[in-house]
């Protein structure tokens, strides 16, 4: 490679790309802000940059091609002399090791997810083209890495806050815990801390995560304290939205009901992903939960908090899935009425459980079944729709809608970011963190049209 036409400015320079979930995007924003403390300059392009640091996601077959396919094209660019060096970050290098920098002999250095504390250090061997040693793996620590000091890639007025790291369950499709490591919760103290931070930063909306949120507390109190860990939160000055995602249908008491449904910012809104309903497959997937379990808890949400928005997620053509199973599957989610609902096709990870199994379904079997699922939902969803016509919302603004000229995007309390709909609302004067009434207008499929409300919109 042609070192010349590589920048060799004062401060190195480095490109960032985030893959992934907003897990992921945690670790991304905190290696970001790491790297410009220890000095490095970020630069919004590859072209020219020193190093490109890619935070990849393995968890399942197409997110591992994603990234391999964002890999490949950075060292592309490396071979015609635009970028200096490539590092390989986040759950693909974590989950394949050193087997990666077979598969990719390109790449300069790889680093382990828990080795994003070292990230600086990463680059420093990476320009220095020092090849004794070209991955940096660490153990998962038995305390919960902590979140300060992001420099931070979502909008200014909403973040991701991790509230643990790593899973307990043993769901047999699942590869997270590997890469992930057990469940780990972060101290109480030290997530008000970085709430307060993010807040100070800006953020109006915080969207609490984790592998698995109803388990926070369990490893390190030994009970679980979401509800607590919500009301303190529900104390932060600055935020004014509170969302939960990635709950598991277990550890959801009357504490953490009553606190749903009674906490002034935690919105009517819950992301559970169930996978499926029927008994035989939820057993084979270990998920430890049956469904009377499952529809009595989805009953007690509803019931017990107004207005409840909830998005799940279902895995289709799981091992041994029969026709009749699956036609369960859809008939639940005619009945269930989720508003929002995702679904994957089960992916098979060699190096779970499941890929044990026998009865392995052909591909084309699974994404039929997807299609079928997803038109079944997207009925419920396009009535739920139809429904908000003529009602008022108070709506978060994202910013203008780059489509529609004087219109502005926006989410309600049923719309988390990237994963669900859109408000796309009529105004002038607008300012993304803004939150606005609206009058719902119409209903464009999954999102809402709106006219803001008050005087001078
Ligand atoms: S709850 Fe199950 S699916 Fe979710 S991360 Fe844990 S093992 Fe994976």
């Amino acid at each position: 490679m042609d070192k010349k036409c590589t920048t060799k400015s004062a401060d190195p320079t480095f490109a960032f790309v985030s893959l992934g979930c907003p897990k992921n995007l945690v670790d991304s924003e905190r290696m970001l802000g790491k790297l410009v403390q220890d000095g490095y300059t970020l630069v919004p392009d590859a072209r020219g940059a020193d190093v490109v640091v890619i935070n990849t996601c393995g968890f399942i077959e197409s997110a591992r091609q994603e990234s391999l396919g964002v890999i490949r094209e950075m060292l592309a660019r490396k071979e015609q002399g635009e970028v200096g060096a490539v590092v390989v970050a986040g759950c693909l290098a974590e989950r394949q090791g050193q087997a990666l920098l077979d598969e990719v002999p390109g790449i300069d250095q790889i680093v382990g997810v828990f080795g994003r504390e070292e990230i600086s250090t990463v680059l420093d061997r990476a320009r220095a083209q020092r090849n004794e040693q070209r991955y940096l793996f660490r153990p998962a620590p038995v305390r919960a890495l902590e979140d300060t000091a992001r420099l931070r890639i979502t909008p200014r007025h909403y973040a991701y806050l991790k509230i643990s790291e790593g899973c307990d369950r043993l769901c047999t499709f699942c590869a997270i815990p590997r890469m992930r490591g057990k469940h780990v919760t972060k101290p109480i103290e030290e997530v008000l801390r970085e709430a307060r931070e993010l807040a100070q930063d800006g953020v109006r909306e915080l969207i609490v995560v984790g592998q698995d949120t109803t388990y926070y507390g369990m490893d390190l109190y030994g009970r679980p304290r979401l509800a607590e860990l919500l009301r303190e939160l529900d104390q932060v000055q600055g935020i004014e939205w509170i969302r939960l995602l990635y709950a598991y249908p277990m550890y959801i008491g009357d504490e953490l009901l009553e606190t749903l449904a009674t906490t002034r910012k935690v919105l009517p809104y819950l992301d559970m992903p169930l996978q499926h309903i029927n008994d035989r497959m939820l057993k084979r997937m270990q998920r430890r939960v049956n469904r009377r379990e499952t529809e009595g808890l989805v009953a007690q949400l509803r019931e017990r908090i107004p207005g409840l928005a909830m998005r799940t997620t279902f895995i289709v053509g799981f091992p041994g899935e029969t026709e009749a199973e699956f036609e369960e599957l859809r008939a639940y989610v005619r009945e269930a009425r989720f508003e929002r609902a995702g679904v994957f096709t089960y992916s098979h990870e060699r190096d779970t459980p499941a890929a044990r199994l026998e009865d392995h379904l052909p591909e084309e079997v699974k994404l039929d079944r997807r299609d079928r699922l997803m038109q079944a939902q997207q009925a419920v969803a396009f009535e739920w729709s139809n429904a908000q016509v003529g009602k008022e919302m108070e709506v978060l603004l994202d910013g203008p809608d780059a489509d529609m000229p004087q219109h502005f995007l926006a989410r309600g309390p049923q719309d988390a970011p990237d994963i669900d709909a859109v408000v796309r609302i009529k105004g002038k004067n607008l300012t993304p963190g803004d939150f606005v009434r609206v009058k719902i207008t119409a209903a464009d499929g999954y999102d809402l049209v709106g006219r803001a409300l008050g005087a001078g919109w």
